[in-house]
């Protein structure tokens, strides 16, 4: 697929690691299950987040003469994952155009309606301004025949409105002319509530180091862009992923060359099952090299995550571990694990910039699946001198957190 000629191989190669890369520069463990834990909730076959069931995705279409534009919201279920300060809506719109004219995306407008359906709030991302917000919006050009993925700016909501129904209005102009046109699409959020009562899978303090707003790299993930796709990408699995970083009381990742391993604090720490669970996969061979063989990816697309383990925890929930040390894993395929139990260490495998752990909760087993939101039981959040003890919450970019030392379960 990527056999290409070697400029193109180049070019392909700097996407991925835009696009794929998941600590900084490049882009995200296990041990011995003990004894036997609670018994899963649900083995997880089809995954059931709880919230109410999910309308069918929806999809609307503005056409004219010559064919029409589409518009479908994605994932299938969208969902809110509550922070202290506010409601995070991390959706895609998918827009297809087939009128055999070229667009250009230049304004969306957003608007968060009630259970009532009562306008509550409403927002404008438009092309006024000399240096307009429109254009932080990457890949508004759509050319005949083509589809483009966007990712919604406007995701991070009021903790005080009621997301029954959010309603997106994209308006484009003809590259050709003067012709507008409007399509709209709605989405009805559901708020996700884990069903595994996660614990954190690191010990001692650590930065988040990325997470999943708005311009974390997680996020910006374009499953829809050819590259991408035709590896056989269809889905955001890191939708709501974290890379950790273990960090010194300053705040400091290594000391030392960065360019070597051995330098950051976190390598070779281990990584903890964070709920109970049973163990879906794991590879444990690559070296941490911070690379991963390109021409192989479309094979195996769990290869960009390095050496992993992935836990099942029941009702469609998984937790995936990546970039774990050669040779760390110490769970098997078919393990029990249970809440803190070490199932690998913190490595450099895969398309990782650097030694971190990137975790993720993913809705199946492989890298075909959609993220989940979590929540984190039992840490403490550092803001300065100030240590926030957290019973149970969210995490995100910039984070200092450290796991709490209460016993876990
Ligand atoms: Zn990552």
């Amino acid at each position: 697929m990527l056999a290409s000629p070697p400029m193109h191989r180049r070019r392909y190669l700097l996407l991925l690691a835009g696009l794929v890369a998941c600590s900084g520069a490049r882009a995200p463990e296990p041990s011995c299950p003990p004894t036997m834990p609670a018994p899963l909730a649900t083995p997880s076959a089809a995954p059931t987040p709880n919230a109410p069931a999910a309308a069918a995705p929806p999809v609307t279409q503005a056409r004219i003469p010559g064919g029409t534009i589409t518009v479908a919201v994605a994932p299938t279920r969208a969902y809110v994952e509550r922070t202290d300060g506010a409601q995070l809506l991390n959706c895609d719109l998918r827009i297809k155009n087939g009128t055999g004219v070229a667009w250009k995306l230049v304004e969306i407008e957003v608007s968060v309606h009630d259970s009532r359906d009562a306008l509550a709030w409403r927002r404008l991302v438009t092309d006024g301004g000399v240096s307009p917000a429109i254009s932080t919006v990457p890949n508004r050009e759509l050319p005949e025949g083509a589809e483009l993925l966007l990712l919604n700016p406007v995701s991070e909501l009021a903790l005080d409105l009621e997301l029954a129904r959010v309603h997106f209005t994209l308006t484009f102009v003809a590259t050709n002319g003067d012709e507008r046109l409007v399509v709209g699409a709605d989405v009805r959020p559901i708020q996700y509530e884990d069903h595994a009562e996660l614990r954190f899978p690191l010990a001692g303090r650590l930065i988040v180091w990325s997470g999943h707003d708005y311009l974390a790299h997680h996020r910006r993930w374009d499953y829809v862009f050819t590259p991408i796709r035709s590896f056989g990408f269809v889905s955001n699995a890191g939708r709501y992923a974290y890379d950790l970083v273990p960090v010194d009381a300053t705040g400091a990742m290594h000391a030392g060359h960065p360019e070597d391993n051995k330098s950051w604090f976190g390598f070779g720490a281990p990584v903890l099952a964070p709920a109970v669970g049973k163990v879906v996969a794991v590879r444990d061979d690559h070296p941490d090299n911070r690379e991963f063989d390109v021409d192989k990816l479309a094979d195996d697309l769990m290869l960009m995550y390095g050496n992993h383990v992935v836990i099942d925890h029941g009702h469609g929930e998984h937790s995936l571990f990546a970039h774990l040390q050669q040779k760390s894993v110490t769970v098997k395929v078919g393990d029990v694990v249970k809440a803190g139990d070490r199932v690998g260490a913190i490595g450099a495998s895969g398309s990782a910039n650097f030694p971190h752990l990137h975790y993720q909760l993913q809705d199946g087993p492989n890298a075909r699946a959609e993220g989940l939101p979590s929540y984190f039981h039992d840490f403490v959040r550092h803001r300065g001198a100030r240590a926030i003890p957290v019973k149970r919450g969210t995490i995100g970019s910039g984070d200092l957190i450290e796991a709490s030392t209460a016993k876990r379960r």
